[in-house]
């Protein structure tokens, strides 16, 4: 794993302060430390939605197999529209979806076809019914009628050979449906991901317990999950660990052993990284990063015998926002697909932001549309890294830039849209 300053650890005193990562380099560290898994599963269509494929998929098979029609009117030879004026064309059959017409369509004849249906062979054309008109077994053809129109031709969805979907592909509903089109019920998968997660805190109490003073219940097994489950990765909660050498130790060790990846929440700030430190330090190879970035300042990342390990903030907010710039991507990268990067869109807000230079931040606001339909963001109230009311009350971080002190109200800033659904 490189660090920014890229030199070795001197002790672990030192390499809290190798002072500050960009969140561009830590980001990129990160990357740069997985491989993605090489696993795979076969799972039936169904199961396979948020899967990634390891391998590309190509047609066994062209879609559509047969031309068809686009439309519902008549199939014809563009050889019989006249070139001004009108011809009768003798009705000689019809083409159904489902029930295509058999026979072979001779000059002077047009066939009566539904939309889906197979042009009969002799026909290249489909004339709109309602440019038509039929009598007594006759259709009347006008003019002006172009050669192939309205007949969607075999492989102009999916040729062939092609490839229809590329490996590292995360599958969409149209994606199942297109692996459907191909007549295809079961693909091959990359195994999910494992993630273990616990926090961390004395003062940590889980939902069923009472509160002593001073307690809290423990939030951020609930957002982890949240952000986890909606990645589709396999997550195994393991509660609540004291603040305790012995437990802090068992519970690594066991984490490391079922899972990929460790994710812990709390213990990683100034003032308890140093005891988390020491019970790291004999059970793998963990860094604590100094990221210019706020919320989430530290984070500690490296290994923990086969599995990757990250040491989130403890404040709520700093959860989901190291989670959504740092883990998220890992956690993609080890799927075996590409890491998403977030829609940076900028809108104006509608309040004055205010913050201290030096750090990139991330504060938390409702991105909108304005009475003119242009983009306009409302910051969600106070901005502290443990109200996690502004994060549910948020749909986009507003990224503001490390120079930034003061934003005055109604200009623009980036902003980044995080609870969608990519
Ligand atoms: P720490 O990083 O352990 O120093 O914790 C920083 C702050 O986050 C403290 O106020 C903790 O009480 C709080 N905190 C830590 N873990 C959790 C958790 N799982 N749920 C809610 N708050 C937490
Ligand atoms: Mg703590």
């Amino acid at each position: 794993m490189n660090d920014a300053a890229n030199q070795p650890p001197a002790s672990c005193e030192d390499d809290y302060d190798l002072g500050s990562l960009t969140c561009a380099a830590a980001l990129q560290n990160l990357l740069a430390a997985v491989t993605p898994l090489r696993d795979s599963e076969r799972v039936n269509l169904r199961a396979a939605l948020g899967r990634v494929l390891p391998q590309a998929i190509s047609a066994p098979a062209a879609v559509p197999a047969h031309p068809n029609s686009a439309m519902d009117g008549y199939a014809l030879n563009a050889n019989d529209v006249p070139a001004q004026g009108l011809v009768w064309l003798r009705v000689v059959g019809a083409s159904l979806a489902g029930k295509p017409f058999t026979g072979t369509l001779g000059a002077g004849e047009a066939v009566r076809i539904m939309t889906g249906a197979v042009v009969p062979a002799g026909a290249d054309t489909v004339v709109l019914q309602e440019q038509t008109r039929e009598v007594a077994g006759e259709v009347a053809i006008e003019a002006c009628h172009r050669r192939g129109q309205h007949v969607r031709l075999p492989g102009e969805d999916l040729a062939l050979g092609s490839t229809v979907l590329p490996a590292g592909r995360r599958l969409s509903p149209a994606d199942l449906g297109l692996i459907a089109s191909l007549g295809i019920g079961e693909v091959t998968v990359v195994r999910r991901v494992r993630v273990a997660f616990f926090s961390t805190g004395d003062e940590l109490r889980s939902l069923g317990e009472p509160l002593g003073r001073g307690d809290i219940y423990d939030s951020n097994r609930y957002t982890l999950f949240g952000m986890l489950a909606r990645l589709g990765v396999d997550a195994f909660d393991l509660g609540v660990i004291r603040d305790d050498p012995a437990a802090l130790s068992a519970a690594f060790t066991s984490a490391a052993a079922m899972a990929d990846v460790v994710i812990t929440s709390g213990g990683v700030s100034v003032g308890e990284a140093d005891y988390t430190k020491a019970v790291l330090a004999e059970l793998g190879e963990v860094r604590f990063w100094k990221v210019a970035m706020k919320p989430g300042r530290p984070l500690a990342f490296g290994r923990i015998g086969g599995a990757s390990f990250f040491g989130l903030p403890g404040n709520p907010v700093s959860v989901m926002v190291t989670f959504y710039l740092f883990v998220q991507p890992t956690l993609e990268k080890l799927m075996g697909t590409t890491p998403r990067t977030a829609w940076t869109l900028t809108a104006r807000t509608t309040a004055a932001l205010k913050k201290r230079p030096g750090r990139l931040e991330f504060q938390r606001g409702l991105l909108a549309l304005d009475a003119q339909g242009g983009l306009q963001v409302t910051p969600t109230g106070d901005q502290g890294s443990g109200i996690l009311s502004s994060m549910s009350n948020a749909n986009c971080f507003i990224v503001l830039d490390l120079d930034t002190a003061q934003v005055a109200a109604h200009t623009e800033v980036c902003v980044q849209p995080f609870d969608f659904m990519g």
